[in-house]
């Protein structure tokens, strides 16, 4: 079951080591004005983890140019940390999925869970179903699927186009790295076209 991975500490460094892979790749490819990058690291309270989420899976990977008159900050993306939303990005998913499909889980059980008021999982079912579709990361993405994904059923489509049901943690690191383009600062800027 998808929740009891998500409840497993060994799940999170798993992504750990993937959000360290991408960060090196960043971290090699430096600033785009030629400067080199430092480490930067912050740390983040995520929310709907394991009580135990070890301190190295809060560390949100970040860098600093070191070039004087730049010095600019450059946050890789991460499979772990969705934008700047304060729950762990699988959570963000997870939660929002198991609230549609033909019996919804109760908010009550959920927020038990994972921790998320009714508000909030609202705010993600709004987050997946409105803003989400319109990012111009999808606008690019939606055509590698084929058949079509429903924008009505996301983000169980997701779940069904990369999981399933059984919950292994290759399939889920897929999804993230799939959707890592908007984890970073301007990847979810939303481009309307009239
Ligand atoms: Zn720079």
């Amino acid at each position: 079951m998808h929740h009891h991975l998500l409840r497993d500490t060994s799940f999170w460094l798993f992504l750990l080591s993937a959000d360290q892979e991408l960060a090196e790749n960043a971290r090699m490819e430096g600033c785009p004005c030629g400067g080199r990058l430092h480490c930067a690291n912050y740390r983040r309270k995520p929310g709907g983890g394991p009580r135990d989420l070890p301190k190295q899976c809060r560390l949100r990977h970040s860098f600093c140019c070191n070039r004087d008159g730049c010095r600019k900050r450059m946050t890789p993306p991460s499979v772990r940390f969705l934008g700047r939303k304060v729950y762990l990005g699988a959570v963000v998913i997870l939660v929002a999925a198991m609230r549609q499909g033909p019996s919804p889980r109760r908010v009550r059980e959920l927020s038990k869970l994972f921790g998320a008021d009714r508000r909030t999982i609202n705010r993600w079912q709004v987050f997946w179903r409105e803003q989400f579709p319109e990012t111009s990361f999808w606008k690019i993405a939606r055509a590698r699927f084929v058949p079509a994904i429903d924008v009505a059923v996301l983000p169980r489509a997701f779940l069904d186009a990369f999981v399933g049901t059984d919950a292994d943690r290759e399939d889920w690191k897929r999804l993230l790295v799939f959707l890592s383009p908007i984890t970073i600062t301007g990847g979810l800027a939303i481009k309307v076209f009239r």
